[in-house]
């Protein structure tokens, strides 16, 4: 594995590069393999939804990653970002099951597939299961159900930032100052656990004075800070023209000079950093610069990259637990696959872009 810089001085950089697994991608074997194979290929950053489960299975990927690059000497990264948004109130499941209806020789196959250790002979203990859904299929009697819990996103952020995540990214649109405020409020006071804050915020009528204003309620903040400008959501894989928007949108809020970091993301694709490169909001090698692109954040078109290769992989009867680790062809194709991506901001630094036309 290649030994690239560490992920904040990646932003110095301006190579970042992030993976965004999703606000309601939940294929947790999926997301698991993608940030195995994008820790590998060097991403800098893993964003997932603010769900214990997929955090969990997030961090699997990492560590089996770091697992496998232990011997190069690799930096400690990538980041692992979870995505909460002030607007809305997530919803997480919990494994539910009433023990008395459990035939007594059952060889309680529940309590050992659980990696929370939250079944046992009492049912299951609401406060450890984190929702992964493992001892569903296992059950032979299928009394295992899952029930829906509703939080707030105040009271889900300290959690979420109990499981481990090293940043946070907050979603909001402009006018929602009062949303933003409280979800602060509940972040604010475990700072010191985060080494990075972003905000994301699609484009909209007086996006810049709704930036400052949020800008001023986080300060001081001794975290990070990236201002993720969402240009067009979900859509990098459609085509080409996807990448406009995030860009157009990218070089407004740059200009706006807000404290921090300005990283793209919605339609970026593998135009993005040629284009970017063309219209120069790229760190340029010289003179020195304070004000560009900091990096690039791709969803769609980064996990579309992988599908076909993760669909091979759980279409194979002998991986049934569907650990791209185990099928090293597949890894590697994987790997370089996503690397033929991450290399593209990357090597942005050193003059190498590949020209868009
Ligand atoms: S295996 Fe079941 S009980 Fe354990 S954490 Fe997962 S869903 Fe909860
Ligand atoms: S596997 Fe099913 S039947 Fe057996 S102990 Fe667990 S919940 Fe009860």
């Amino acid at each position: 594995m290649k030994n690239y810089e560490s992920p904040l001085h990646a932003l110095e950089q301006g190579t970042w590069f992030k993976l965004i697994c999703g606000a309601s991608y939940q294929h947790l074997p999926a997301i698991r393999n993608l940030a195995l194979a994008y820790t590998l290929a060097g991403a800098d950053c893993i964003d997932v939804a603010a769900d214990p489960a997929v955090i969990s299975a997030a961090k699997d990927g990492i560590l089996a990653a770091r697992e496998l690059a232990r011997s190069s000497g690799s930096h400690d990264k990538p980041l692992l970002m979870a995505s909460l948004n002030d607007g809305e109130d997530p919803h997480f499941r919990k494994a539910e099951f009433d023990p008395k209806s459990c035939p007594t020789d059952c060889p309680r196959p529940c309590e050992r597939v659980c990696p929370a250790q939250a079944i046992n002979s009492t049912g299951v203990i609401d406060e450890r299961c984190y929702g992964c859904g493992r001892c569903i299929p296992i059950c032979p009697q299928q009394l295992i159900f899952t029930r829906s819990h509703i939080y707030t996103p105040e009271a889900i952020a300290p959690l979420v930032i109990a499981s481990g995540v090293e940043a946070i990214e907050i979603h909001t649109q402009v006018g929602r100052v009062a949303d933003f405020t409280r979800l602060w409020q509940a972040i604010a006071p475990q700072l010191d656990k985060l080494q990075l804050i972003a905000v994301s915020c699609t484009d909209g009528e007086g996006l810049i004075d709704y930036l400052w204003e949020i800008a001023d309620l986080m300060q001081p903040s001794p975290a990070t800070l990236i201002w993720q400008t969402d240009g067009r959501s979900m859509s990098g894989d459609i085509g080409k023209g996807t990448t406009h928007a995030a860009i157009k949108l990218g070089a407004k809020v740059m200009e706006a000079k807000l404290p921090g970091f300005v990283q793209l993301a919605g339609g970026t694709n593998e135009y993005t950093v040629a284009k970017l490169d063309k219209l120069k909001l790229l760190k340029p090698r010289s003179p020195k610069s304070h004000n560009y692109i900091a990096g690039v954040a791709y969803g769609s078109y980064a996990r579309t990259l992988l599908s076909p290769i993760l669909d091979r992989l759980e279409n194979q009867p002998s991986t049934s637990d569907a650990c791209l680790e185990t099928n090293p062809q597949l890894l590697w194709e994987a790997v370089a696959l996503a690397r033929s991506l991450v290399s593209q901001i990357k090597s942005s630094s050193k003059g190498q872009v590949t020209s868009c036309g």
